[in-house]
């Protein structure tokens, strides 16, 4: 009997688990059966009309960081080597050679690819393995006996999945609006779409919401549109640099020792390397260009008054809190990435056993402390898997594409139970099985 491992979206974790399982069940090594639920597309994130870039941006990690690496598998005991050079077939490398584009891509001094190219590498890996993706939504997150039980919206109707395990990948929502159905204020999916239809953004005082990677994106895109300031509002000091050198890197890579530092030292590292800091290629077109600003705080509210929008900042001037408004003509939401996007769907049943195990409320805290080294909340049965929420205890790495071999790793090993697995397609007149 497999134990059956469901993952809520089908990009790189999704992409990288299933290929590892092949990899094992290739050789013999008993493992769960994988089936990532999408609702869109396998690779959707990394393609226009996902919501997250026009596909034209460059991947800030460099592509070797695919989804076996850092090549150093452990699920497979004595077998390893074997085990690695299975998961080298589906290599970044692996996928040039085998559509023509290897040598071109080394003599143009290995360029870090834009996002549609590694969308169609991830494709390419989920055809290989013969990925089962399921098309829908999820919509809720129930129990069903000592098994998952989810329910997904598709254009066919609805339908029920059962498992023993459940992983949760994406990085939430990039509709969220502050101001939405206001022209002048753009979601991040908004400006994408509008990006990728190669609409001209033409503004005197444009200003982005958010600090990180998604912020860092769309501030790029900006530089060639006509805008006269650029304001970037995060609650940081200023806008910092990622640390990009061989020891912040091998912290992404190789989360050995990470568990031995204090949860300040682990804070503080993330903060130094990852959360709401800018890459160096960024940062260099920031410095170059004089229309960037920065502005300390929080966006408490904003509001539309006399052509433009007025957005209500909070933060503090010497330990002292502090309220400023400021007016601009476009504002641009790029605070949709939301670790926490999926506990809005779990079931009343789901939520009392989550919070059973945390011994408390269910809070983005608790959840982040609670995670144990297969990657999933520790004291609950069954399974859930969150790697976006692993970094504090388990590595930075496991929430990006740094250690997508690792991640594998940790989640095929875990102690899923044996259940076959089931998948109901719900009607109006009832359930029935699809398969
Ligand atoms: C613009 C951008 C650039 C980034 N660049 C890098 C980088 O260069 N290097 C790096 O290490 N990290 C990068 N990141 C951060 C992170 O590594 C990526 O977000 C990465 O895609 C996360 O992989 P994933 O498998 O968790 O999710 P995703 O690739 O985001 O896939 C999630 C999938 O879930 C689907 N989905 C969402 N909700 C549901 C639902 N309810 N039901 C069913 N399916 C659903 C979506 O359609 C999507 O296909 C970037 C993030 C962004 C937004």
């Amino acid at each position: 009997m497999t134990a059956t491992l469901a993952i809520i979206g089908a990009g790189p974790k999704a992409v990288a688990v299933a290929a590892k399982a092949a990899a094992l069940r290739g050789m013999g090594v008993p493992t769960p059966e994988v089936v990532a639920v999408e609702r869109t597309s396998v690779a959707a994130n990394w393609l226009p009309g996902g919501g997250w870039t026009d596909g034209n941006h460059r991947l800030g990690t460099g592509p070797e960081k695919d989804i076996g690496f850092p090549y150093r598998s452990s699920a497979a005991p004595r077998r390893n080597a074997d085990l690695d050079a299975r998961m080298m077939r589906y290599s970044w490398q692996s996928h040039l050679v085998s559509t023509g584009q290897f040598a071109e891509w080394v003599d143009r001094g290995r360029p870090a690819p834009p996002h549609r190219k590694w969308a169609q590498y991830l494709r390419w890996v989920a055809d290989q393995v013969g990925m089962t993706v399921l098309s829908g939504e999820v919509t809720e997150i129930g129990v069903d006996g000592d098994r998952w039980a989810l329910a997904t919206e598709s254009e066919h109707g609805g339908a029920s999945v059962s498992a023993d395990a459940l992983m949760v990948t994406g990085p939430g929502q990039s509709e969220r609006s502050i101001l939405p159905g206001n022209p002048r204020v753009l979601s991040i999916a908004q400006f994408w779409h509008r990006a990728a239809a190669h609409e001209r953004i033409c503004a005197e005082r444009v200003v982005v919401i958010g600090g990180g990677e998604t912020a860092a994106a769309i501030l790029n895109e900006l530089f060639g549109h006509r805008v006269s300031t650029i304001t970037v509002i995060s609650p940081q000091v200023t806008l910092f640099t990622r640390g990009e050198g061989y020891f912040e890197n091998a912290l992404f890579s190789d989360p050995t020792g990470w568990s031995g530092l204090t949860p300040a030292e682990r804070r503080d590292a993330i903060a130094r390397t990852d959360r709401g800091v800018f890459s160096a290629r960024v940062q260099d077109s920031l410095l170059a260009d004089d229309r960037i600003r920065h502005l300390r705080g929080r966006v408490a509210h904003a509001v539309a008054r006399d052509e433009q929008i007025r957005v209500t900042l909070h933060s503090d001037r010497a330990g002292e809190p502090l309220e400023t408004v400021h007016g601009f003509d476009l504002v641009i939401d790029g605070s949709g990435a939301d670790a926490l996007w999926f506990t809005q769907l779990f079931s009343q049943d789901a939520l009392d056993m989550i919070e059973l195990s945390l011994g408390g409320p269910m809070t983005g805290d608790r959840l982040q402390e609670s995670i144990g080294y297969d990657l999933a909340v520790a004291q609950l049965a069954p399974k859930l898997f969150l790697p976006n929420l692993s970094g504090l205890n388990q590595g930075p790495g496991f929430p990006n594409l740094s250690c997508l071999g690792l991640l594998s790793d940790r989640v095929l090993g875990a102690d899923l139970g044996q259940r076959p697995p089931s998948v109901n397609r719900r009607r109006s007149h009832g359930r029935q099985p699809i398969r």
